[in-house]
Parts: C-alpha cells; sequence; structure tokens
C-alpha cells in the first residue's frame, strides 16, 4: 500500500484535493488541522494545549504532533497525511513508523493563497468549506448541505494568515526540498480548479 504526504501552503487547497484524492484511491485521509480542530470543539487536552498555538497560527509542537499521528495511524498502511508533517523533525519522526512512498506538492503563490483564505467560509456544524468568490453557498451565510450558519475560521483573519504563511516559509517550505532529494517529490499546479488539480494528483499516483 501506497503512503502519501500533501504539502503545500496554507490555502493551496489541500484538504479538498486530499478528501477527493483518498476517495478515490481508497486511501484513509488523516488531515492533521481537522484532527485537532475536532479536538479544540470537543475540549480535550490536547485541545486544550493546541487551541493558542492555532489561533496565533503558531504550529502545535513537534513532540505532540508525532504523538498523535503516530496513535492515529496505529500501524495502518494506505494513508494520505494533509498537513503533516510541517517540519523537518516531524519527518524525521515520521520516517520511523511509516515510511512515506510519495510526496505531492501542491505549488500556489502567496498572493493567491491570501485571496483564497480571506474569502474562506466553514461550517462548524458539517465541516463544509465555501469560498465567497469561486464556491459561494446557495444561500448567503447558510450552509449548503445542513443549513447551518457559515463562520470564518478565526485563523482566516488576515493578521493570523500573514503569520501562518512565514511560518510555513520557515519551517514547512524545506520539506519539499527534503523529499525532493529522496525523490518522491511530484509537483502539481495548484492554482487550477479543483476537479483539475484532483485528477492530476490521481493520475500522478495511480500503480
Ligand atoms: P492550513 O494548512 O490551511 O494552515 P490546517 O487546517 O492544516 O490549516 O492547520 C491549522 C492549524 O493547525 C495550523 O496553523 C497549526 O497551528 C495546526 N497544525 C496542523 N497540522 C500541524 C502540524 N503538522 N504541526 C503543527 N501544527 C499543526
Ligand atoms: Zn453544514
Amino acid at each position: 500500500m501506497t503512503n502519501v504526504v500533501l504539502l503545500g501552503p496554507p490555502g493551496a487547497g489541500k484538504g479538498t484535493i486530499a478528501a477527493r484524492v483518498a476517495a478515490e484511491l481508497d486511501l484513509l485521509h488523516l488531515s492533521t488541522g481537522d484532527v485537532l480542530r475536532d479536538e479544540v470543539a470537543r475540549g480535550t487536552e490536547l485541545g486544550q494545549l493546541a487551541q493558542g498555538f492555532m489561533e496565533r497560527g503558531e504550529l502545535v509542537p513537534d513532540h505532540v504532533m508525532l504523538a498523535m499521528v503516530r496513535e492515529r495511524v496505529n500501524g495502518r498502511e494506505g494513508v494520505l497525511l494533509d498537513g503533516f508533517p510541517r517540519t523537518l523533525a516531524q519527518a524525521e519522526g515520521l520516517a520511523r513508523f511509516l515510511p512515506v512512498h510519495a510526496v505531492v506538492y501542491l505549488a500556489v503563490r502567496k498572493d493567491e493563497v491570501v485571496r483564497r483564505l480571506g474569502s474562506r467560509r466553514v461550517c462548524p456544524s458539517c465541516g463544509a468549506v465555501y469560498n465567497l468568490v469561486t464556491q459561494p453557498p446557495e444561500v448567503p451565510g447558510r450552509c449548503d448541505r445542513c443549513g447551518g450558519g457559515l463562520i470564518q475560521r478565526a485563523d482566516d483573519a488576515p493578521d493570523v494568515v500573514a503569520r501562518r504563511y512565514e511560518v510555513y516559509e520557515r519551517d514547512s517550505r524545506p520539506l519539499v526540498e527534503h523529499y525532493a532529494r529522496q525523490g518522491k517529490l511530484i509537483t502539481v499546479d495548484g492554482a487550477r480548479p479543483p476537479d483539475v488539480v484532483a485528477s492530476d494528483v490521481i493520475e500522478a499516483l495511480r500503480p
């Protein structure tokens, strides 16, 4: 079974693409951002620890993330990791319990991700994601799927987006080079409609 890592800046579309690719290739989709948001919503010990880092656009400490991912992977193969690893230390830790076969890098420029994140809205009830410009809900402010009220993620506020991008450049960008050196990197242009990006990724990964 193939284990895949999805890399890219915040706002590159990792969550959307990962969901489609995982369904098509029958992989287990593990989004560390989604897991953390769920822990925060449930007020767990991990959630309380992570909340402050997330609100500031900082990374949750490596040892916490490694323990969390290791527990969720739990010896399985055929995993699609979305949002992990985000630092070299996480990549090194991951290699000790899960072999990474392919790494997809969703390349999107900074001005585009800033624009996307500013217009992103989410449904806290069912997790659906919208974009006021490219994928608006049918009724303004209401979720098409469940009717819930849409909100802006706290970390999509402009000052936090700027911080997340800085952290990405400093801590996560080096992973692109790291995996390229290992011959695992597949670069895909993420600045296109989700359908097109997803089918390119699926094509590149299909055995
Ligand atoms: P995005 O990729 O759009 O920045 P995510 O939903 O993947 O958003 O992550 C949201 C936040 O969760 C991050 O800004 C960070 O605080 C935390 N987080 C998620 N994954 C990791 C990780 N692998 N290491 C550290 N922090 C993480
Ligand atoms: Zn909803």
